[in-house]
């Protein structure tokens, strides 16, 4: 048998419902009462808007409006209210109505939610996590261009601002750098432990921060290298400013775990306008500045110029020069005559090295010491020095018994003081040439009277417990407060020739000259005055109650012979000195 379209319609799944041209209903299958909880009696002749829920009703009326208008096929899903059920509705176009076929398909739009719910919770997730990757990559390139210890820009940073500063040269605006890195921190590190010498630039670059120019920055390059950027513009007046402010700034100490730290800084200062390309030559030549103001003496600046990369190289050769000096036995000691005013009498010598540079000739020690400070060959070239001094004064002592009670006075840089076994090392010496402790001076900077450090501090006490006696030199140009000079164990202090050398004509420096002498006086200290050129200086001096002086007026540095024939010569009645003054070489 041939089922009828009636047959087809009724047992379909699909709920049917056709329609006329005005939208009234024409058919209502069985399945449509089904779903739609109507009895087709009621709805047949009606149209759906009489009949259905308003909502339902107003987007089926525009569907079939435009089913008809187009012709086209149409399709639409909603929930429909008071079933809780979503219902999808195709449309046909049939002329001159519209065939509607309907089902259930709550299931389906649910299992959708639920899809998109999942969806949604996993989009969040992802954006959770993108987020938290942004933030990391944020932190990565942030620690890529920062210090971690100090968290200052590094140097990848401030090459970048550097590169930058000189792309502007091209648009007139020249720029300025001040490279800076402090004095001895080497040692103060070696010395302290790495826990506190972190510590220590976590509190210098601390007190730099208040330096940072208002456009500029300040990076720390890495070890105890820091540097400025300086705005744009910035004049030689403003560098010179800032690094007067620095220098000043630390001149307070640092207090690291109960230790008192003085530091300084040498600093490079580059104002560049055209001529620069790459970061990397400002680099280059802001150092060679920083350079030049150590070689100069540490805790100063310098401005680069052209002229120093020519120096710089001089210097290098000087360096390996230096080196082969001593193992060639071109370092020499010289003995300058310190006179006892008290007892008129030949106190001792000072030892001073001496360099004959087989082809520059004499190199003066204001020269080649500073370079021999900045890398170990100091410690050697003391080590020498040292050695032969002692060696000559006993040799002396062999040859003239009077010089029994003559002593000599060493330098020694303050590197030597921060080198564990540097006390032991002076016994050794003494050993080794017979000579009492005593008959030693060993001649230091303030700075070194200042270091607070435990090795330093290990080496004086030693020292001073062994018997030498311990001579703070050029007193005066440094940073000695008299609450150290309270605590330390010095035997004499050694006024600064600067001081000796104006005081005639400056009367605040002639006060001051009173002044440290009464006060070494005070404190138990000898002095002894330095540089003395002149009778009238001599005679000042004496009236100040200095005992002990030395300089030219007396003789300058000597050979080991021309010191011999001096001993000799002194040891002669009173009357012959005034011979001696005469004798200058
Ligand atoms: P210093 O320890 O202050 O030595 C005194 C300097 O003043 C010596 O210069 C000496 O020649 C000079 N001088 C002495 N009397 C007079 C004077 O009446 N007038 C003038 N104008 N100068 C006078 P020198 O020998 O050139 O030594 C310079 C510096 O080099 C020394 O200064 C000392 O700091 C350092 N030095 C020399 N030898 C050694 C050494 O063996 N080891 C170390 N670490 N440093 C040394
Ligand atoms: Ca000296
Ligand atoms: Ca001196």
């Amino acid at each position: 048998m041939i089922p009828t379209t009636s047959d087809i319609l009724e047992t379909m799944t699909d709920g049917f419902i056709a329609l006329d041209s005005e939208g009234t209903v024409t058919y209502f299958n069985r399945q449509a009462e089904h779903i739609l909880h109507y009895d087709r009696d009621e709805i047949l002749e009606c149209t759906l808007t009489d009949v259905l829920p308003e909502e339902v009703s107003t987007v089926l009326a525009e569907c079939i409006a435009a089913t008809i208008s187009t012709q086209q096929t149409q399709t639409v899903t909603l929930e429909y209210p008071g079933l809780q059920r979503w219902l999808k509705f195709q449309l046909y176009p049939k002329a001159p109505g519209v065939l509607m076929y309907f089902s259930d398909v709550t299931d389906d739009v649910r299992s959708q939610a639920i899809r998109e719910q999942v969806q949604s919770a996993l989009r969040q997730q992802v954006n959770e996590h993108t987020r938290r990757l942004e933030q990391l990559n944020e932190k990565l390139l942030y620690d890529s261009m920062h210090d971690a210890l100090t968290g200052l820009p590094n140097r990848s940073f401030f090459m970048d601002c550097l590169q930058k500063a000189i792309n502007r040269t091209f648009l007139q605006e020249p720029f300025t750098v001040l490279f800076l890195d402090f004095d001895r921190f080497k040692r103060i590190n070696d010395s302290l432990g790495h826990v506190l010498g972190d510590e220590l630039l976590i509190a210098l670059a601390q007190r730099l921060r208040q330096f940072i120019p208002p456009e500029g920055i300040m990076a720390r390059l890495g070890g105890d290298e820091f540097i400025f950027l300086l705005n744009a513009n910035s004049s030689a007046v403003t560098a010179e400013l800032l690094a007067d402010k620095i220098s000043k700034a630390l001149l307070q100490p640092f207090f690291i775990r109960g230790r008192e730290i003085y530091m300084t800084a040498s600093i490079g200062i580059l104002i560049a306008s055209e001529g620069y390309e790459r970061a990397g030559d400002v680099l280059r030549d802001v150092d060679l500045a920083m350079y030049q103001a150590k070689a100069n003496g540490k805790a100063r600046y310098a401005f680069f110029d052209e002229n120093m990369r020519e120096q710089i190289i001089t210097q290098v050769t000087l360096e390996s020069d230096l080196r082969l000096a001593i193992e060639r036995k071109h370092i020499q000691v010289f003995y300058q005559p310190i006179i006892d005013l008290y007892e008129d009498k030949l106190a001792g010598f000072e030892a001073l090295a001496r360099w004959q540079h087989p082809e520059r000739g004499f190199v003066s020690p204001t020269k080649f010491i500073p370079i021999a400070e900045e890398s170990d060959i100091i410690l050697d070239i003391d080590n020498w020095v040292f050695q032969q001094a002692c060696q000559q004064l006993q040799a002396w002592r062999q040859q003239n018994p009077a010089s029994a009670s003559l002593s000599v006075s060493l330098n020694v840089s303050s590197k030597q003081f921060s080198r564990a076994g540097f006390g032991a090392q002076v016994e050794h010496i003494l050993k080794t040439h017979e000579l009492s402790p005593s008959s030693v001076n060993i001649e230091m900077t303030e700075r070194v009277v200042m270091d607070d450090t435990f090795g330093v501090q290990k080496n004086l006490t030693f020292l001073n417990d062994l018997g030498v006696h311990l001579h703070i030199d050029d007193f005066g140009t440094g940073y000695s407060s008299l609450s150290y000079l309270h605590k330390f164990p010095a035997h004499s202090i050694k006024i600064d020739r600067s001081f000796v050398d104006v005081m005639m004509e400056r009367h605040e420096t002639l006060e001051l000259v009173r002044t440290l002498i009464t006060m070494a006086h005070t404190l138990g200290l000898q002095v002894v005055a330095e540089g003395v050129e002149s009778r009238e200086q001599l005679n000042v001096l004496k009236e100040l109650g200095c005992r002990y002086v030395q300089g030219y007026f007396f003789s300058k540095p000597m050979t080991s012979d021309e010191a011999y024939h001096y001993i000799q010569r002194y040891q002669k009645p009173r009357l012959a000195q005034e011979n001696l003054i005469t004798v200058d070489n």
